[in-house]
């Protein structure tokens, strides 16, 4: 019954979700789903281990990628689907990307130090549960630790662009980010916009516009935590400039609970028609 069901958007440990990439696929079989994409951030090292299991199991696993993106607007996820995972090029990028991230994170431990925080990496990586860490995991130690009393404190006075505690954050363009998924071979989708703005205002529309122009080849209009407004509107604004659709979980296992694999919060069902118009998009970007 649930096999016309598909999810576009799974994290594993090869990034910062709980299961593993053939964990993940087992999973997916159990929930009948037809296909997943496994989309890690900044890489692909989960891919190889994922397409086997779904080849045992008969699950078409699609490879792809979650990649950020630096926009005046803030920052966006960009998903890569179809990518081909052995382009140097593409590899080379990703590197860059995962290097830049790990190079971060000392820095900004050596900032807060230098300002009298008593505070080590061991301790954010704690917070940080064993996956990626990210500065929310800076604010909840300094809280811990008794430094500022919430963790909006914490980014106020220490962690957000222009405190002291900040450090610049590399990323590529959404041209760069769209360009490089391209010459990999894949498909462009914008995920979960709604991230990038706190209200769905008229300022979503020149985004979508402008990233079409860039090459733009989908977006996501079904996401687990989606209102049925920006739902209906992300599916407009998919028409309306001729994107593909494309529709996800953004499952990361333990890491976000209540969001399930497949189905979301449970409301969730992306069809599996909408693999075969990505898979042909992807195609017109050649690889051989
Ligand atoms: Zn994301
Ligand atoms: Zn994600």
């Amino acid at each position: 019954m649930n096999d016309r069901w598909i999810d576009l958007h799974t994290h594993s440990t090869a990034s910062d979700g709980t299961l593993t990439p053939s964990e993940l696929v087992r999973y997916a079989a159990d929930k009948r789903l037809r296909a997943i994409a496994l989309t890690d951030h900044d890489g692909v090292d989960g891919l190889d281990e994922a397409i086997a299991e779904g080849g045992r199991l008969g699950i078409e696993v699609i490879p792809g990628v979650e990649l950020s993106a630096d926009h005046p607007a803030g920052a966006m996820h960009i998903l890569g689907f179809f990518v081909n995972r052995q382009r140097t090029n593409f590899l080379d990028r990703l590197r860059h990307l995962q290097q830049a991230r790990n190079e971060r994170n000392p820095r900004i431990v050596q900032k807060l130090r230098a300002l009298g925080l008593k505070i080590t990496y061991e301790e954010v990586r704690a917070a940080s549960g064993g996956g990626l860490v990210g500065r929310p995991h800076f604010a909840k130690v300094l809280v811990q630790k008794g430094y500022v009393s919430s963790m909006q404190e914490a980014f106020e006075r220490y962690l957000k662009k222009g405190a002291p505690g900040y450090v610049e954050k590399f990323r590529f363009g959404p041209q760069e980010t769209i360009g490089m998924i391209h010459e990999a071979g894949g498909a462009a989708v914008l995920a979960h916009p709604f991230t990038l703005f706190k209200e769905d205002s008229d300022d979503l529309e020149p985004l979508v516009k402008e990233l079409s122009t860039a090459g733009l080849d989908g977006l996501e209009v079904i996401y687990s935590t989606y209102s049925h407004e920006q739902s209906r509107l992300y599916r407009e604004l998919a028409e309306k400039y001729e994107l593909l659709p494309s529709g996800g979980s953004d499952f990361h296992g333990a890491h976000k609970p209540g969001i399930d694999l497949g189905f979301g919060q449970g409301q969730l069902r992306v069809p599996f028609e909408w693999v075969e118009p990505l898979r042909r998009k992807a195609r017109g970007y050649g690889v051989a």
